[in-house]
């Protein structure tokens, strides 16, 4: 297993649609187990593929960090199937450092996802959960929780954002 470097706003490989997963390998494994230890390490609860700087759609989250078992998934070419209700919290990014801001999201998620194996599964996730689960598949569509702000205060996000970034 390897702590894989975690890549900032501005790389393109976090702007653009990830390709989906196709190979369910041993490639693939390895490739899940250093996601599993980079999260952990960050430490984050969730972290898409993309971040440390490989294009697929592929993410894992875990809200436990960790701690508790049964608690990690992996979720593969995910897609949200329905949304309901709707939560206003502070939200960060660990390829937006140094920044967090206040985001409006779905209450509850239902997301359609292959797990590691490549079994189609069906995850729910309300509140925090809700929230990973809807970080993670924007990441895979080349977006960053910015973009779920609107207007003016976007461009200032991005804009503290990026500053940020540079000084890293
Ligand atoms: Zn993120």
């Amino acid at each position: 297993m390897t702590i894989r470097p975690i890549v900032t706003i501005g790389d393109p490989v976090l702007s653009a649609p990830c390709k989906p997963v196709t190979d369910f390998g041993p490639e693939l494994q390895a490739l899940i187990r250093d996601m599993k230890e980079t999260m952990y390490a960050a430490p984050g609860v969730g972290l898409a593929a993309n971040q440390i700087g490989v294009d697929l759609a592929l993410a894992v989250i875990d809200l436990s960090v960790g701690e508790e078992p049964g608690r990690f998934f992996v979720i593969a070419n995910p897609r949200i199937t329905a949304a309901e209700g709707e939560q206003s919290e502070e939200e960060a990014c660990l390829s937006v450092p140094g920044v967090s801001e206040e985001v409006t999201r779905p209450l509850r998620v239902r997301v359609a996802a292959q797990d590691e194996r490549g079994v189609e599964r069906e995850i729910e996730g309300e509140g925090l959960m809700a929230r990973a689960l809807c970080h993670e598949i924007g990441h895979l569509n080349g977006r960053f929780y910015l973009d779920e702000l609107k207007g003016l205060k976007k461009n200032l996000a991005y804009r503290k954002a990026r500053k940020a970034a540079k000084e890293e």
